[in-house]
């Protein structure tokens, strides 16, 4: 199967209102550029140098999104061109992504990334983190960062009810909090190859889909 050929797959199955990111990750430029002339504009990348060179290498208009976890010494690389930073999982983090914005006069969009997983990554926010941030209005502070929503990823794990009962949990979760957020705070990224089908059920906005894509990967 080409990347057209998988795209046009994936996008029957996609609704309009759930954003499809295509994660380019260890991928060759030539593979994104087939998926641009297809008319895909949004891609995933988990790495700041392999963003920053694909980024040159390739057409200004596609939209990219920084997935991976981020560390707050290669901010700067990326805020002045990133769609939506999707990890975002500390609040020095936060803080570095606001100074660095400031500095360049930008205003860069964000999801907090929420620990929902029981095993897996160690990153993200637990819950109650969020709801006593929120309690004590921290979240306004930050004059140069639009927060655009939550990102969660479920337990890596063949049962489909617990990764259900995860992505339930955030998109509760996620409805819950946002009267305490912006207007601009609608955006809920869950849902991977494996399990984006039960993300969507669970009313994920945006799916972030690597391998469906581009083919397995031989690292990540
Ligand atoms: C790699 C990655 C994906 C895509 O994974 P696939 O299983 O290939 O779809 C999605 N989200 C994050 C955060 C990733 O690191």
């Amino acid at each position: 199967m080409s990347v057209t050929q998988n795209l046009s797959e994936l996008k029957k199955t996609i609704p309009d209102h759930v954003t499809l990111i295509a994660v380019s990750k260890t991928k060759p430029i030539p593979l994104i550029q087939e998926a641009y002339d297809f008319g895909h504009r949004d891609f995933g990348e988990n790495k700041v140098q392999e963003l920053v060179q694909k980024r040159e290498a390739l057409p200004k208009d596609i939209r990219w999104h920084m997935i991976g976890h981020l560390q707050t010494n290669k901010v700067k690389y990326i805020l002045p061109f990133i769609h939506l930073i999707h990890g975002v999982d500390s609040l020095k983090l936060l803080k570095e992504i606001n100074k660095r914005s400031n500095n360049i006069n930008r205003v860069t969009s964000v999801l907090l990334q929420i620990h929902v997983a029981e095993e897996g990554t160690k990153f993200g926010f637990d819950y109650k983190e969020i709801l006593d941030l929120v309690a004590e209005d921290y979240f306004v502070n930050f004059n140069k960062i639009s927060i655009k929503g939550f990102m969660g990823m479920a337990t890596n794990t063949e049962d489909e009810n617990k990764i259900r009962r995860e992505f339930r949990q955030l998109s509760n979760f996620f409805n819950e909090m946002k009267p305490h957020f912006s207007n601009e705070f609608d955006t809920l990224s869950m849902g991977m190859s494996g399990d984006y089908n039960i993300a969507m059920e669970e009313a994920s906005t945006m799916v972030r889909v690597g391998s469906k894509v581009f083919g397995a990967r031989n690292y990540s």
